[in-house]
């Protein structure tokens, strides 16, 4: 019996563990419902609801081939004693995973059961990731990378012989209660819905994509939205870059020179983010405290003793005085989703205005946001808390993104309608409203929207030169970047997608 262990790769199509497995013999199609994972303090409900929708297409997709999906709830070296108790294997499949700190403790503890009961534990590398790489060039990785992500997804395999084992003698499926409740605005799990994000956005939203990225108005239909299927292995880098090639290969594009350079340009700015993704995978399998831990140890202590819990409870609800931070932490708590420019925004006023340390804030996004990726969101993190050391800090004025990126107040009046009626003038900063204007609008402030819970220049001043002397005293060289400025990896190909 060959033992395939299913994690954040619910997919059949390029799995090499699956395929590897269906050529060797019959196979034991796992996932693990993991306490150390769900009750941890990063996961939540909307991820076990997600995840739900995922494992039951993957589930029908398996039978399809004749096998099943056989789900335990449990610690996995437990677990995977117990199935072997019923029957003994000799070799596990699955995929490297660069995950949290949790599954990396857990990942050493099945080494350590592998080794006890002499099996071999087969791990394919994924997202790009080259195990053992911290020494080399970034230059070597970022080919390889190209090479890895540019190569044929692997086929799945048009048959499974399924394991002699009966599901029904090992599957214990108690359900593990995770913080918090589903999002009812959040996007549905499963194989079929990422195809479809993927073909809609490939062959017509692509063109649009640079432009619509950043204002929360026209991000939410002109991104891809494919992170959430990204993070738990729905579907791959490799599958998305054979769909991006194909489409500058196809024939109606031949003829017009003009559309195809567009398209390209297009494909090139999303190819650098995937790269950016596969970035964050390689410093996070080299910093597995990253999550815990400043990168620079030289900014241990600057925010630390200074976390104000109220200040916090206001963020996290969406009662900062700030409409448009605001704004995105109902749409966040909505949908699970906000864009990457207003991830960065809440996220700096947390850190900057509010003076947070970035642990806590850290915490509750990744609850928040259904495509969570631990190795994305920690680089993130200390990104815009200049704690990553030679990175940069980043940091926005959420009155001027209300002026940039939501003129009209489209998206304010969306997802606060306690402000729906402020005039226009005032809506990105309500408290500067007349007492006339405010009763002729219906609109008090302090009683119907709070009122600024700091003044954003101040404060934000403030915080912006206590980082910049942190650095200095640690010897950190700061280029300092405002809001909205891109990030760039170096040496990423200029004439290829990948
Ligand atoms: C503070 C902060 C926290 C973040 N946390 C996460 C997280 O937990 N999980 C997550 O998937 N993304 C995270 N991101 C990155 C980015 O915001 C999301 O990937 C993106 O908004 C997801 O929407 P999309 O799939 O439509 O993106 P698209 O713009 O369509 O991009 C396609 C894919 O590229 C990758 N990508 C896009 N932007 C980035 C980026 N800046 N860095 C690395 N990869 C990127 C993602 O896998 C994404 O799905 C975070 C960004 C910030 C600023």
């Amino acid at each position: 019996m060959e033992v395939v262990w299913f994690k954040r790769d619910l997919r059949i199509r390029d799995h090499a563990p699956l395929a590897g497995a269906a050529a060797a013999g019959p196979v034991l199609a796992l996932f693990l419902h993991e306490p150390e994972i769900v009750l941890a303090p990063d996961f939540s409900a909307a991820h076990g609801a997600f995840i739900r929708e995922c494992l039951d297409s993957l589930h029908a997709a398996l039978q399809d081939r004749g096998a099943a999906l056989v789900e335990m709830t449990g610690s996995a070296p437990d677990l995977l004693e117990q199935i072997w108790q019923q029957q003994p294997f000799a070799t596990l499949w699955s995929h490297q995973e660069t995950g949290n700190w949790a599954s990396y403790q857990r990942d050493k503890l099945v080494a350590t059961w592998c080794s006890k009961r002499g099996v071999r534990w087969r791990q394919t590398p994924q997202n790009g990731v080259i195990r053992g790489q911290e020494a080399r060039a970034k230059r070597d990785w970022l080919a390889e990378l190209d090479t890895y992500a540019s190569s044929e997804p692997v086929k799945a395999p048009r048959n499974i012989v399924p394991s002699g084992l009966h599901p029904m003698l090992v599957a214990s499926v108690a359900p593990l209660q995770a913080a918090g409740h589903d999002k009812p605005g959040r996007v549905r799990g499963g194989r079929a819905e990422a195809i479809r994000l993927l073909t809609e956005f490939i062959r017509t939203k692509i063109i649009r994509y640079p432009h619509a990225i950043s204002s929360p108005i026209s991000a939410e239909h002109g991104c891809s939205r494919l992170s959430p299927f990204l993070a738990h292995g729905v579907i791959t880098m490799r599958e998305i870059v054979l769909a991006m090639n194909r489409r500058v290969d196809s024939p109606e594009l031949a003829v017009d020179r003009y559309q195809r350079e567009r398209l390209i340009n297009a494909l090139r700015f999303f190819a650098d983010r995937l790269r950016w993704r596969a970035g964050y995978f390689q410093n996070m399998e080299s910093m597995p405290r990253l999550e815990f831990d400043n990168i620079h140890p030289g900014m241990n202590g600057l925010r630390e003793a200074e976390f104000n819990p109220s200040h916090f409870a206001c963020w996290r609800d969406g009662e900062t005085g700030y409409p448009m931070v605001d704004a995105a932490m109902k749409m966040l708590q909505h949908t699970g989703w906000i864009n990457m420019r207003m991830r960065g925004m809440v996220l700096s006023f947390a850190l900057n205005e509010l003076w947070l340390h970035w642990r806590e804030p850290a915490l509750f996004l990744a609850r928040e946001f259904v495509d969570y990726e631990p190795a994305i969101h920690y680089n993130q993190m200390q990104i815009h808390a200049g704690t990553a050391g030679a990175s940069s800090m980043l940091a926005y004025n959420p009155v001027k993104q209300a002026q940039e990126l939501d003129p009209a107040g489209v998206f304010v009046r969306r997802w606060l309608p306690a402000l729906r009626a402020v005039p226009d003038a005032y809506l990105v900063a309500p408290w500067s409203m007349p007492l006339t204007v405010q009763a002729a609008c219906g609109v008090l402030i302090g009683t119907d929207y709070p009122a600024p819970l700091v003044d954003h220049l101040d404060a934000g001043r403030r915080a912006r030169a206590r980082v910049a002397d942190a650095h200095i005293a640690a010897g950190i060289r700061l280029r300092a970047v405002r809001g909205g400025a891109g990030q760039k990896m170096a040496g990423a190909s200029q004439d290829a997608l990948f």
